[in-house]
């Protein structure tokens, strides 16, 4: 069924990502996956820890420890213990010293840790302590970290490197997490001819090679995809409809590039209003306004549908700024954009557009941004050039030294 009107407006961003989050539940079911393997992924639960971290005061340092009230100690301190990491400690001997080394457990009565630098081995085997230390210092005290009880990471965190250490460090081997979207992803275009297939000096008149298949298949492992990655559709009515109708079989999304415009050649949009339902179309930025989201049936259930413009920044960003945030949501992530970084233009934007424009940009070594030359939604390049997204309202003018919201593409990658 076509929900969209034939002349919808352009719809602006924010409501077009508000909407397609909102359309992203239920959120995928849960698995268990070794803690080894969870990096990238969406956690389905709290973790909550079922002990203190560090469980027990232990030593920041290699040196001794000892109570204050024995202070000063003119001749030395004897050694009563040696307390090396992963042993266990007897209370200390009052009037004597612990030999001690970083981790280790601290002896109960011993109120601080002197370094080993601070210390003078005598002759005799006692040990003279050259500095006055303070209560408490180089202990690192149990439960400092982490409390017993403590939620550590929440439901819908997306797991990174430390997030790993940090549910190891508390006993987890696993994690719940959400089952990685299954994404069928499919070029659109007759002029598409796949690198390595027909070489550079033998490429026929009209013909590209398909660059948005290998950044998209990329991009979607990174957001721990599994991609079924089903080649180039013809531009033919019913080829595209074939392919989407065999694509929605197995997967949670359906990712297309190319043929979502107005043009005759342009076939994805009736296809998918013939098997389903288009829902959002066309959305108020530059580049990436042929945007498009709907469903496509197949027996008792769909598959989302989310096609992307032809042109390659136009695919790039749109990803990045719609495809990026629904596949975290769908994987019970928030889905919310990262938050833009406020920074001055370095040149100035005299001729701005209708619509919010997501100009590619670089920082500079004077902490502010440059322009790539060529803003155009064909030139790949730029994408390569610029490190972040230079968010422009409407008809905004720029000048150079206007500060202005910019996005790290490091943040959305
Ligand atoms: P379309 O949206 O199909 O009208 O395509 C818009 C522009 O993007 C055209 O110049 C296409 O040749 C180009 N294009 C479409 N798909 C790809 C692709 N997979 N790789 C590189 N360029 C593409
Ligand atoms: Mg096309």
């Amino acid at each position: 069924m076509n929900t969209l009107p034939a002349r919808a407006p352009l719809r602006p961003l924010d409501d077009a990502l508000q909407d397609l989050l909102a359309r992203a539940a239920p959120a995928l079911p849960e698995e268990s996956v070794s803690t080894f393997e969870a990096d990238g992924r969406v956690l389905t639960q709290d973790l909550r820890s079922p002990l203190d971290v560090p469980g027990h005061d232990n030593s920041s340092m290699d040196g001794y420890a000892l109570r204050l009230a024995d202070l000063p100690a003119a001749q030395g301190l004897p050694v009563s213990q040696r307390i090396a990491a992963g042993s266990a400690a007897a209370a200390l001997q009052a009037g004597s010293l612990a030999r001690i080394f970083t981790g280790a457990p601290v002896p109960s009565g011993a109120d601080a840790i002197v370094m080993q630098e601070d210390a003078q081995l005598l002759d005799d085997g006692r040990v003279q302590i050259k500095a006055s230390p303070s209560a408490g210092q180089w202990i690192r005290r149990r439960g400092e970290d982490v409390a017993r009880g403590a939620v550590v990471l929440r439901r819908g965190q997306r797991l990174s490197p430390a997030e790993l250490g940090l549910a190891a460090s508390i006993g987890f081997d696993c994690l719940p997490v959400a089952r990685r979207p299954r994404v069928a992803l499919l070029s659109t275009g007759d002029e598409l001819v796949m690198p390595g297939q027909v070489a550079p000096e033998a490429m026929p008149p009209g013909a590209i090679y398909n660059s948005n298949r290998f950044f998209l298949r990329a991009l979607l492992l990174r957001l721990g995809c599994e991609v079924s990655d089903l080649g180039i559709v013809p531009d033919q009515r019913e080829a595209t409809v074939q392919a989407l109708g065999h694509a929605a079989q197995g997967h949670d999304l359906i990712l297309t590039s190319g043929g979502v415009s107005v043009g005759e050649e342009d076939h994805i949009k009736p296809a998918v209003q013939a098997l389903g339902e288009l829902n959002l179309w066309q959305i108020a930025i530059k580049p990436g306004k042929p945007f498009a989201y709907g469903r496509v049936n197949h027996g008792t259930g769909f598959a989302h549908f989310i096609g992307l413009p032809g042109n390659p920044v136009s695919s790039f960003v749109t990803f990045l700024l719609l495809v990026r945030p629904f596949l975290l949501r769908l994987q019970g992530a928030s889905g919310a954009l990262p938050a833009a970084i406020m920074l001055p233009a370095h040149f100035d934007w005299p001729k701005p557009d209708k619509r919010r424009e997501f100009l590619r940009v670089r920082r500079n070594a004077q902490g502010g941004l440059d322009l790539f030359a060529n803003q155009s939604s064909g030139v790949l390049t730029s994408a390569v050039w610029a490190d972040g997204l230079l968010d422009v309202a409407p008809g905004l003018r720029i000048a150079r030294g206007d500060v202005l919201p910019f996005i790290p593409l490091a943040d959305l990658l």
